[in-house]
């Protein structure tokens, strides 16, 4: 399992495609990407290889644009198929997240959820994550690294995760605790990957996030990595 993220100026899809080919010895059943195409978030995702997802690709969307994520999962919750693979959306459809990792108390935030209205489409723990994000988002007014702090104070497990929102295009969010998550840092431009091997030909500034770190990245300013719990968001 792996991620791959982008956010610069150049096309971000051949960039993250290349990147799940470099991962693909972690190990994985299912991969997907979504791109941020200036409008619209366009999401393709299927069970199987990297080089099936590159064919579903081409064949169903325009995968144009200098924003996207992308992952190679590993079933933890909800088989392999194409509905549970990420990226997954937000009910809003603003949202969009990648994690490698496991949300042990998803069952209890998910019943809540659930109340609250929200609607689920996969079986995963992670699309849970990413409507508590949305919830936090809405009902504390709060940014989205703001939103994905608290959202991470309140889950149980391990994960990587990047995670963006398209009212918002200029920033990525990405947290750690568990599984591994690298930021390398170019010239206006940065890549978010589990290790070096998609980025090593752009940048040699890497970014190691220890466990329980998270940082927001906005194009045009430095990366500054926070603790999820205890450090205050500005
Ligand atoms: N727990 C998540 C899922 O089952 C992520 C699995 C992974 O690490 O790829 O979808």
């Amino acid at each position: 399992c792996g991620i791959v993220g982008y956010i610069g100026h150049r096309e971000a899809y051949p960039i993250i495609i290349k990147g799940l080919e470099r991962l693909e010895y972690r190990g994985y059943d299912s991969a997907g990407v979504a791109i941020f195409d200036g409008e619209e978030t366009q999401l393709c995702k299927t069970k199987g290889k990297v080089s099936e997802l590159k064919r579903k690709v081409e064949e169903t969307i325009n995968a144009k644009g200098t924003l996207g994520i992308g992952h190679t999962r590993w079933a933890t919750h909800g088989v392999p198929n194409d509905v549970n693979s990420h990226p997954h959306f937000s009910n809003s459809g603003d949202l969009v997240i990648i994690h490698n990792g496991i949300i042990e108390n998803y069952a209890s935030i998910k019943k809540e959820l659930i109340k609250r209205g929200y609607t689920f489409y996969s079986d995963t723990d992670t699309e849970v994550l990413v409507n508590l994000i949305e919830e936090i988002q809405k009902i504390e007014g709060v940014k989205l690294g703001k939103a994905v702090q608290v959202a991470l104070n309140e889950v149980v497990g391990a994960y990587a995760i990047a995670v963006f929102d398209k009212k918002k295009p200029d920033e990525l969010v990405v947290a750690k605790l568990g599984s591994p998550l690298a930021i390398g840092v170019g010239e206006s431009e940065y890549f978010v990957a589990s290790d070096a091997s998609p980025f090593i030909e752009y940048t040699s500034n890497a970014i190691y996030l220890e466990d329980e770190e998270m940082a927001v990245i906005r194009l045009g300013r430095d990366v500054k990595v926070r603790k999820i719990k205890g450090d205050a968001l500005v």
